[in-house]
């Protein structure tokens, strides 16, 4: 899809990964409408950035918690009165609550299966008539290579994004004759503020295991989530973005 005057989506992107991914957008002139849930500030601060840099990107942010359906809805219903459309959407509003399995308790596991797997859901439903109706969509749903691989304590997380993947096919099949793409994108270890939460000894002990040697950085799953968009063929796809480390897994 050609991202000039495209109307995107991308949840959580107040932050981290989705705060890169909606200023690749914005610089590639689409329309970006910056979801978030509590990070207000960052959030209208990189709606302003987009709409000063120029280039026919415009911003605008929108407070939606995607985990409640009713706010996913209200999402896409205020991104179709503001920009009249919605032709990109990009979730990848997530969290994790890690403990191990003999630890995690229900709400462990509801509270993180409700935002990763089912808000995903919840924005499609809400975006899949405006695409239908237009014939023409991008969805990309941002996996994790512990989806792929599983880790120890992230069952939560790991089924959550496991599932994601086995959603994106089945939407990408279903959705492929209305000329609506869906890929997933698996970030390996990017430095964001969810993985500043890993304690610095864990942390050097994974950077070991990574062949590239390093954390990856949100620009870098930016540009997988663009090269998704822009590339018309490509559907029910999953991009590893890892720096080798599902090869040690
Ligand atoms: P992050 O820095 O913690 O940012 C999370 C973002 O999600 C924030 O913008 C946050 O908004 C938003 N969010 C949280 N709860 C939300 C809700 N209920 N509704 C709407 N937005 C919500 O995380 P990240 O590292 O950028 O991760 C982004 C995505 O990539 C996640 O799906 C994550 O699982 C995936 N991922 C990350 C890594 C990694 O190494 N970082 C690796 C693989 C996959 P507020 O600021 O308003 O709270």
């Amino acid at each position: 899809m050609n991202l000039q005057g495209a109307v995107a989506v991308v949840t959580g992107a107040s932050r981290g990964i989705g705060n890169a991914v909606a200023e690749e957008l914005g610089r590639a002139g689409a329309k970006v409408v910056i979801n978030y849930s509590g990070s207000q500030e960052p959030a209208e601060e990189l709606a302003e950035r987009i709409n000063q840099t120029g280039g026919g990107g415009e911003a605008v942010a929108i407070q939606a918690d995607v985990s409640d359906p009713n706010d996913a809805q209200r999402l896409i219903d205020q991104t179709v009165e503001q920009y009249g459309r919605v032709d990109i959407l990009v979730n990848n509003a997530g969290i994790n609550v890690d403990k191990p399995m003999k630890k995690m308790e229900v709400e462990d596991w509801d509270k993180v299966i409700q935002l990763d797997l089912n808000g995903c859901f919840y924005t499609v439903h809400a975006a899949l008539p405006h695409m239908l109706e237009q014939e023409l969509g991008s969805i990309v749903n941002m996996s994790s290579y512990i989806g792929e691989a599983g880790n120890v304590a992230q069952a939560n997380y790991s089924a959550a994004k496991a599932g994601l993947l086995g959603f994106t096919k089945t939407a990408a099949l279903e959705l492929a004759q209305s000329n609506i793409t869906v890929n997933a994108v698996c970030p390996g270890f990017i430095e964001t503020d969810m993985t500043d939460a890993i304690p610095d000894d864990v942390k050097e002990k994974i950077t070991k295991t990574i062949p590239m040697g390093r954390f990856g950085q949100p620009q870098d799953i930016a540009n997988a989530v663009r090269f998704c968009i822009e590339n018309e063929y490509m559907t029910g796809a999953t991009l590893d973005i890892n720096g080798g480390v599902y090869m040690r897994t």
